[in-house]
């Protein structure tokens, strides 16, 4: 992992937040690169869960939302982790977690924990269990009161279920149909860490799918195996994926069933990358119950008024960058044929081409004009469609590794033959075969290789 982090920062992916000032715990800002590889993950999320579907539409609701909502799904009440402090060096711990790492199973209630269990740090002894809101507040308006009390939002879920009725009906839509949303979440975790894996403002990936109650297991069924095929098809091999269904002392408050599907994570092994859960009718019920307001769901054909009950996907935007980008990174022994000190570690970054920040480079040999305006002109017809990069500076071999190593499926260098026989030469990023290309046909050439 520290690799990871230490290559993030070096090549403009992942830098530390506010780092001028010391940094804050565990927040992190997407650089150049970071930002134009995680947009991929939510387009190709997007594309999966709303592009090609007819069954499933968009929405972005506010993150500030009614405090009521909070009430209604039950985060005032049990959005909590269990929460330790010790007593000697004062750090504080989750109680389920210190458990889980002695094997013991993490179903207690507030109140002792078990003697044996110490802090892992200093050994100190440790303060009884208490249950710790991981909600962050905040006001509207001018005045600080409690009357003004409101929160970011935990999960974009509850944005989805308050709309529920608003999309159903201006969408005409009948069951079964999802409403999917990408947004930022907020949670005050007691113990962030693992890089971007737990951090206290993160990006969740969810799509409600809103279906009659006895349809529930089909649809669980076949949205847990739609999830793991989406990672699968992204390139993150299969032994390095697997589901773990939650046992019952481990449910959130509203889920009647939950499977994780879990990566594997150094540091962490096997961790939550995606949850697909079954949530009944508990949301869109506790809604109606708070707000007054009817929500139910009128079928036509059979003459019925019900609250649907609905199957979630949730997956998180950060986990998944740090899943892909964990998988992807290879450091590989001369890959140019080069064996000298500089060339012992070449790094390539093997992404999938739809995640790959850049798609093409393009290279002239020399900084020679008449090079430097056909490589321009190339780049220009290419960056209506692609990410593109122009790279001028240093040997071709230089620039290729660098290349290699933001994962730049292809590399387009123009040399001095290209001014007579108009064509280019494009390097593979995997197999790095060269291959000799009509300027002319380099769009359509493209299109083909990432489609
Ligand atoms: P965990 O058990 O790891 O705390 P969770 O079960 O609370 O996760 P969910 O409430 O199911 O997580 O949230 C759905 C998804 O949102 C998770 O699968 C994960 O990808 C992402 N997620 C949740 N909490 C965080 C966080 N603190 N930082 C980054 N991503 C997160």
């Amino acid at each position: 992992m520290d690799t990871i982090v230490s290559f993030a920062k070096r090549r403009g992916f992942i830098f530390p937040s506010s780092e001028i000032y010391g940094g804050i715990s565990s927040t992190y800002d997407y650089g150049p690169l970071g930002v134009e590889f995680k947009n991929n993950v939510k387009r190709a999320w997007w594309k999966a869960m709303v592009q090609e579907r007819n069954d499933v539409v968009g929405l972005d609701a506010a993150i500030l939302m009614h405090p009521t909502t909070w009430e209604a799904s039950g985060h005032v009440e049990g959005f909590t982790d269990p929460l330790v402090d010790c007593k000697v060096c004062k750090k504080r711990w989750r109680a389920d977690h210190l458990l889980e790492a002695k094997g013991m199973k993490p179903d207690f209630r507030p109140g002792a924990l078990d003697k044996n269990i110490v802090c892992p740090d200093c050994g100190g002894e440790l303060s009884a269990v208490r249950n710790f809101n991981l909600m962050f507040k905040t006001f509207v308006g001018a005045v600080e009161e409690n009357t003004n009390q409101i929160y970011l939002r935990p999960e974009t879920a509850q944005g989805i279920y308050v709309n529920f009725l608003n999309v159903q009906q201006s969408m005409r839509r009948k069951l079964p149909f999802g409403i999917a949303q990408i947004g930022k979440a907020f949670r005050n975790e007691i113990t962030p860490g693992h890089f971007i894996f737990r951090t206290r403002e993160f990006e969740q990936m969810e799509q409600q799918y809103f279906v009659r109650p006895e349809d529930t297991d089909k649809y669980f069924e076949s949205w847990k195996e739609m999830r793991m095929q989406w990672y699968l098809n992204l390139g993150i091999p299969k032994s390095r994926l697997r589901f773990r269904e939650h046992e019952k002392h481990e449910l959130a408050h509203y889920a009647k069933k939950a499977v994780d599907i879990e990566y594997d994570y150094p540091e962490m092994g096997f961790s939550e990358l995606a949850g697909i859960h079954n949530r009944s009718d508990w949301d869109l019920s506790r809604h109606q119950k708070f707000s007054g307001q009817d929500l139910q769901y009128f079928d036509q054909e059979k003459n019925e008024h019900f609250i649907p009950w609905i199957i979630e996907t949730s997956d998180g935007a950060d986990r998944a960058v740090l899943a892909f980008l964990l998988d992807a990174y290879e450091e590989v022994k001369t890959r140019s044929g080069v064996d000298d000190a500089k060339h012992k570690k070449e790094i390539v970054l093997r992404l999938h081409k739809d995640l790959a920040p850049i798609k093409i480079a393009i290279l002239p040999l020399s900084k020679k004009e008449s090079l430097q305006k056909v490589s321009q002109d190339i780049q220009k017809s290419l960056w209506k469609k692609w990410m593109t990069q122009y790279d001028e500076t240093g040997s071709i071999g230089k620039r290729y590794r660098r290349q290699d190593e933001i994962g730049t499926p292809y590399c387009v260098t123009v040399d001095f033959n290209s001014l007579e026989d108009k064509k280019v030469t494009v390097r593979d990023r995997d197999t790095m075969e060269q291959e000799r290309v009509d300027i002319i046909d380099i769009q359509n050439y493209f299109e083909d290789k990432l489609k």
